[in-house]
């Protein structure tokens, strides 16, 4: 990470982890001006759901928002014409430095340009910076306040919800940025029934961390009601 500088901004909770937005260090002044968290997007084709960072300015709330891809776009590059969109090239959607950002069709679709393999996330550029950070990412991710999820509907209205009837998970290992295609389509930990891998590969990485706060669910987790007789 010599000679290489990038600003890390907490996004708060989404998709059940704590994220956070990548930008370039001299884009790091927006946050007096914005206040930023995490948005998660449900492709309303069903190709699932993406996070992005999302800011909008403090004096004028919540409804003066925009993604931050698109803020840092207009802010550097000038306007984004109907029909063209800003995407990530390396696929890591709160990765918002000038240098990850491409503007593209808008028709095309979010295949990234260069996707991290899934063997290399902990190399993954996110993942190097997030560690940098002085507390525990990890540890963070058991604060109680994980106990709601914020998303947003169709008409991109705040809900915050305290179950995860419609949440999106994404993969509970740091490293991976994995995300859910389908509701439920990740493996659940049978253990405490809380947390989602995307594959065995992530679950048996991250099960050193979690043992630690992995705690067995008392009652039965019912997922169906049983049929009436
Ligand atoms: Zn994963
Ligand atoms: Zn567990």
């Amino acid at each position: 990470m010599s000679g290489f500088k990038v600003g890390i901004v907490r996004l708060g909770r989404a998709a059940g982890k704590t994220k956070y937005a990548l930008l370039d260090e001299h884009d790091i002044a927006l946050v007096q001006q914005y206040a930023f968290e995490a948005r998660v997007d449900v492709d309303p084709d069903g190709n699932g759901a993406k996070i992005y960072a999302w800011a909008y300015d403090i004096n004028r709330g919540r409804a003066s928002g925009h993604f931050v891809h698109e803020l840092l776009w207009e802010k550097h590059c000038g306007g984004i014409a109907p029909g063209w969109k800003v995407m990530h090239k390396n696929g890591i959607t709160v990765d918002n430095r000038l240098e990850n950002l491409s503007l593209v069709p808008s028709n095309r679709n979010c295949v990234p340009i260069e996707e991290v393999p899934s063997k290399n996330r902990e190399t993954s550029l996110y993942w190097v910076a997030i560690q940098q950070l002085p507390t525990d990412p990890i540890q963070e991710q058991h604060y109680p306040e994980c106990l709601y999820n914020r998303f947003y509907n169709a008409n991109g209205e705040v809900v915050e919800e305290d179950d995860d009837t419609n949440v999106y998970y994404e993969c509970h290992y740091p490293p991976c940025s994995s995300m859910e295609k389908e509701l439920r389509e990740f493996s659940i930990c049978g253990r405490c029934q809380e947390v989602r891998y995307c594959g065995s590969y992530c679950q048996q990485k991250d099960w050193p961390i979690h043992k630690k706060h992995c705690r067995e669910r008392k009652r039965p987790y019912v997922t169906e009601r049983p049929p009436d007789r």
